[in-house]
């Protein structure tokens, strides 16, 4: 196999591991975007549920007051009702008297329904603090990972960069700059390996000489189809003559290699 080829081999293995880092790096951002999103949402609705328990506890406190100024009313009434001159008068007293007891009993049905609401409420308010400091630590620890995660990574680009350079510089100017070419226009992949009478990236069927020409690996060859630079590797495919199905080996057909 020419120098160049295997070169070229090379690089893509290289380009196509900084490509899946860098695609995981550009993840990663979106990833902690996601969990943060989630865990304000949940922060919103425990503001939401402590702010109906506060204005619940309010207007029970508001309440008591008022049972307590009805509570007073009649007492005072019940005190001046002894002075009363008139029967009439002291109907009136008593109407008032009356009057306070219902808007007592009302305000304490309301305290009820109130903490009848707010048990509901309190209950999920501590489930929710509970979880959520559960899920800001396991945030917290994302984010951390992420940050890793995005440090080792950038460390092996760096180091794959440098070894693809060191490798550039030991090819065919030409052909490390049509390998670039075609990988840029070709969804990241520059070459590829041709079996079976097949271009294996672009699955066209070669034409029977032009793979035999390029079985003999003498010259960089590119397909005709998708255009990338084609290569044969003797040591891995097993052909027959026609060039037309790839023999497995290990199904045990016994058809030798005439390579
Ligand atoms: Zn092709």
């Amino acid at each position: 196999m020419l120098p160049d080829i295997q070169h070229a081999i090379r690089l893509q293995i290289l380009d196509d591991r900084v490509a899946a880092l860098t695609k995981e790096i550009a993840a990663l951002p979106k990833h902690i975007a996601e969990i943060e999103k989630k865990l304000e949402s949940h922060q919103r609705r425990l503001e939401i549920d402590k702010a109906a328990l506060l204005a619940n506890q309010k207007d029970r406190k508001r309440l008591e007051g008022e049972i307590q100024a009805h509570e007073q009313k009649v007492s005072k009434l019940k005190s001046q009702m002894m002075d009363a001159k008139t029967n009439e008068q002291y109907r009136a007293f008593q109407h008032e008297i009356d009057f306070a007891g219902q808007e007592t009993r009302k305000a304490e049905d309301r305290i009820l329904e109130l903490m009848t609401d707010a048990e509901p409420l309190e209950k999920a308010v501590k489930a929710a603090e509970v979880s959520l400091a559960t899920e800001k630590k396991h945030v917290d620890a994302e984010k951390a990972a992420a940050r890793e995660r995005t440090a080792t990574d950038q460390k092996e680009i760096d180091s794959l960069k440098a070894e693809r350079a060191s490798i550039v510089t030991q090819m065919t100017p030409s052909v490390a700059s049509n390998y670039e070419r075609i990988r840029k226009g070709r969804a990241g992949v520059g070459i590829s390996e041709a079996a079976a009478g097949r271009c294996v990236r672009c699955n066209i069927v070669l034409r029977p000489q032009f793979y035999q020409d390029l079985k003999k690996g003498e010259t960089i060859m590119t397909c005709e189809s998708c255009g990338r630079i084609l290569y044969y590797n003797p040591a891995r495919g097993v052909d027959d003559l026609s060039g037309g199905t790839r023999v497995n080996m290990s199904a045990g057909t016994g058809v030798a290699s005439d390579d």
